[in-house]
């Protein structure tokens, strides 16, 4: 019980890509970049599977972008024509590409970096996509002149990949939503729907990461502004729990979050955000552990999967190994506090 995991993302290496960005830039280019990505994938295995995480990832090595890392094998869009978007509801302005006509799955988009992930753990594989609503939320929309339509269509390119992913031996395919955490009402009339389309037919668990974002000045300043309580999830979770998916990844460590939200998700799995990605400070195994055990107060234990509040791509790569290991260690010492295996 109390598996471990991560949101998805992990800083990439110095050799592969720049440091501590959200968006950096390759060091190579050709097979020689690929040969890296490989590699870089090889060596997050290794490490998760050293700190004592329990269902690991391919670290999202193989993408510059957790939305873009799929666009970038989509027909439809022109990266060429960028617009300046105002994304999260205005939060931050983008520079981001039109969707100029239909939406499809070029060819498989993640089919490299999943099987060279399969082929070298054994430990159950989870991997990321961006979701339906996050997507729409990150691009223009020059062709389908309605949201709810291109959001479908994006689902179903993205369903595709994710089938490719689960015959390719993915275990849970994630879908990554910080846009829920926005756009509440549209999640009960077309977001669920949306991400049901992205994961229908899957026979491998099956997730969605809602977030407050990455620990950038925009996101800081924007949660500052939430008030003493953030009850975003009020409103998304009891439309979760009816749904299809799995499991929900949340952020809980540092945040407003009233644990008690976590009731609304009765039935599925709770991956509890154990560890603070916009703090370079190492958590103590204590303080993981205290985390874990106030969500046991709220969600069965057998539910329970301490896990990151988001991914860690942009940070130091020796804090993000020092933080898998307090989480594994957090969620041992939390399995003796509670007695359970
Ligand atoms: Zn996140």
């Amino acid at each position: 019980m109390l598996e471990t995991t991560t949101a998805g993302s992990l800083p990439k290496p110095g050799w592969l890509a720049e440091q501590n960005k959200l968006w950096p830039a390759w060091r190579l280019e050709g097979e020689a970049l690929a040969e890296a990505k490989r590699d870089a994938t090889v060596l997050w295995l290794k490490t998760q599977e050293d700190t004592g995480i329990d269902i690991v990832s391919d670290g999202e090595q193989s993408r510059q972008h957790f939305v873009h890392g799929f666009l970038a094998h989509v027909d439809g869009i022109d990266f060429g024509r960028q617009v300046e978007m105002g994304i999260r509801n205005n939060r931050y302005k983008a520079m981001v590409p039109t969707a100029a006509g239909p939406i499809s799955l070029r060819a498989r988009a993640h089919a490299m970096e999943a099987r060279a992930a399969r082929a070298n753990t054994k430990r159950r594989l989870k991997f990321t996509l961006p979701g339906p609503m996050t997507i729409v939320d990150t691009i223009a929309d020059g062709h389908y002149g309605d949201k709810v339509a291109m959001a479908m269509a994006f689902a179903a390119a993205l369903n595709e990949e994710a089938r490719g992913l689960a015959e390719d031996g993915v275990d849970v395919i994630q879908f990554d939503e910080p846009a829920f955490n926005v756009y509440m009402e549209d999640v009960a009339t077309w977001g669920i729907a949306a991400l049901e389309r992205a994961a229908q037919g899957l026979v491998c668990k099956t997730a969605v990461h809602i977030c407050y974002g990455y620990g950038i000045k925009a996101n800081i300043d924007w949660k500052a502004g939430l008030g003493a309580e953030w009850r975003q999830y009020e409103a998304t979770f009891p439309v979760l729990a009816a749904s299809s998916i799995d499991q929900v990844s949340l952020e809980c460590i540092n945040s407003h979050v009233p644990l008690r939200l976590l009731q609304l998700l009765h039935g599925k799995d709770v991956l509890v955000g154990a560890i603070d990605v916009a703090s370079d400070e190492v958590e103590t195994p204590e303080r993981v552990a205290s985390v874990i055990e106030d969500a046991a107060e709220h969600v069965p234990v057998e539910r329970l999967f301490p896990c990151t509040n988001c991914g860690m791509a942009p940070m130091p790569r020796e804090v993000a190994v020092a933080k898998l290991r307090a989480l594994a260690d957090g969620a041992a010492l939390a399995r003796r506090r509670l007695g359970v295996a």
